[in-house]
């Protein structure tokens, strides 16, 4: 029987009311290096809350961390399929920033980083625009922005106009395109290198990371500094190629042996070995700034005072929660992001040990007749899931949610909302579809569906302007401070260093 789980866990149900706000509690005797410093609540226990959770703990606060779901990790949570343990939300990390492998090295996980398989993934286009459907996904430079139009594997994706066209983008003045306000990713992209470029390869890329169309994202959110690249080097394509020139050299992503899940219960241990208090089940439902310090007011009715508070949530609900102490905050709530199937197939099909597609695929909207928006062959990825399932048994998973506009998501439901059964007959379809080989249902030997329902933070156009007047409000109220991927960016990485950051200076304030 599939599992089902809501990244936006039903609300508690609410306890007997307590007038009386308690202080965090600190365990004493049998845990020595628990501090008795100053005193904490993080606002949610993904990998945000339980980082920013962690280093203050280990800068000497004392830390409660309200959970409002069941279990800690937010977007990084594991699911037994047919038996095997596998990652539910994110199973990597970006290795172009240190700031994971620092911590999962502090965490004493250093051994069990892993790169993927580096055979890479493909790219499904419609037949109308590659005549044999699919290729390998050429090497691109920054979210399926090439740094090189004219290379082969990408003029063969473009087809000869599109190319062409691509190749414009060395020549086209920069203008004052990018003195201007918030710009759209696609925006960006169809005026630099045309549609062929969006279509084919970004959309793909981004549909496949955020569930969005270019079109919708914030350029300057999810590309930082792309916009003042193109100015300094000319054009779209010597941007990137800078870009990625002073990335280091190496795999983009790593993963963890035994799967990302891992990280979320280093990082849960390490508080319980540090003495934090660690809640599940309850949901802060607003903040009190006080003469002292702050009060939060939980869905268990009862009340809990510390020094600062970090909120660590989703946009949408960190945004009403900050704003019951900051109403100006309202303002600048940001739309809930948009929501993910996720359907993972186990099946019993020695013809996948040959890795038809590599990695996985990347699927064009135009392509007639597959839903998925992107596929992942996880025991190609891989080596260590590889090695645990062996030969003949593997691991697929498909990924539902297209961004579909406005007029589209009026006509038709979105894949989120699809029933299981029917999740399960589309995935087995597009599987076959997309690997070219016939998997049958009694291949099947365990499924399952997991949604993610806002936990995408939507990057819409305008919103780096929106963070940073969040940011602004957050930084005139003493004690109070925001992280997460709604105003970090979305990603391992991106949460990581900026949660670390935050904490350092808030600890600073604070001891
Ligand atoms: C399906 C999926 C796959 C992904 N894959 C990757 C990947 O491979 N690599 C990568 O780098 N990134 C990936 N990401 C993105 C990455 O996982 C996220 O950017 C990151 O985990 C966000 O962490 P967070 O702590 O900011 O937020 P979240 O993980 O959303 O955690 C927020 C937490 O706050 C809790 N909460 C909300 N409101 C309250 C309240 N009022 N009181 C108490 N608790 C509250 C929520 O229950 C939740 O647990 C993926 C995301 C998804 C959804």
């Amino acid at each position: 029987m599939p599992n089902r789980f809501l990244a936006k866990p039903e609300k508690p149900a609410k306890a007997e009311k307590s007038a009386k706000p308690e202080k965090p509690a600190a365990k004493t005797g049998t845990q020595p290096e628990t501090p008795t410093g100053p005193s904490a609540i993080v606002v949610g226990g993904g990998i945000s809350g339980l980082i920013a959770a962690r280093d203050l703990q280990r800068a000497g606060v004392r830390v409660t961390v309200l959970e409002a779901s069941d279990r800690f990790g937010g977007c990084v949570g594991r699911h037994s399929v047919a038996g095997i343990e596998l990652d539910s939300g994110a199973e990597s990390f970006a290795t172009r920033s240190p700031a994971v492998p620092e911590l999962v090295g502090e965490l004493g996980l250093a051994d069990a980083v892993t790169a993927p398989n580096p055979a890479g993934s493909w790219l499904q286009l419609a037949a109308d625009d590659l005549p044999s459907g699919a290729q390998r996904m050429p090497a691109s430079g920054l979210l399926g922005i090439p740094a090189d139009p004219r290379h082969p594997d990408i003029a063969r994706a473009l087809g000869r106009a599109g190319a062409a066209r691509a190749a414009m983008d060395k020549v086209l003045p920069v203008g004052n395109l990018f003195r201007r306000g918030s710009m759209s990713l696609g925006e960006l992209v169809r005026t630099r290198m045309g549609e062929a470029v969006l279509r084919r390869l970004v959309t793909p890329v981004v549909g496949g990371v955020y569930s969005a169309d270019p079109d919708v994202l914030d350029v300057d959110s999810v590309a930082p500094g792309l916009r003042a690249a193109v100015s300094r080097h000319g054009s779209l394509a010597a941007a990137v190629g800078a870009m990625r020139a002073a990335a280091p050299a190496g795999s983009a992503v790593a993963g963890l042996e035994g799967g990302m899940g891992r990280l979320a219960e280093a990082l849960v241990s390490d508080l319980e070995t540090a003495g934090a208090g660690l809640r599940t089940g309850i949901r802060a439902e607003s903040l009190a700034r006080e003469a002292e310090g702050w009060r939060v007011r939980c869905s268990n009715g009862r009340e809990l005072a510390a020094d600062a508070v970090v909120v660590a949530a989703e946009g949408p609900a960190a945004a009403d929660l900050i704003a019951t102490a900051l109403p100006e905050v309202s303002a600048y709530r940001p739309q809930p992001g948009p929501g993910v199937a996720l359907v993972t197939l186990v099946v019993d099909l020695p013809e996948l040990d040959a890795m038809p597609r590599g990695t996985g695929v990347l699927v064009a909207r135009e392509v007639e007749g597959v839903d998925a928006k992107a596929m992942t062959h996880a025991t190609a990825k891989w080596q260590w899931l590889a090695d645990s399932t062996g030969p003949g048994t593997h691991v697929l998973r498909l990924s539902y949610g297209r961004a579909l506009s406005a007029e589209d998501s009026a006509a038709e439901p979105s894949h989120v909302d699809r029933a299981d059964d029917d999740l399960f007959r589309q995935a087995v379809a597009d599987a076959s579809g997309l690997l070219q080989v016939g998997i049958r249902a009694d291949d099947v030997v365990g499924w399952d569906v997991v949604r993610w329902v806002g936990a995408l933070p939507s990057a819409a156009v305008g919103h780096k302007d929106r963070v940073g007047a969040v940011r602004a409000a957050v930084a005139e109220a003493p004690g109070l401070e925001a992280v997460g991927a709604w105003l970090a960016g979305t990603g391992l990485a991106a949460v990581t260093a900026d949660t670390r950051t935050r904490m350092a200076a808030l600890s600073n304030t604070l001891l």
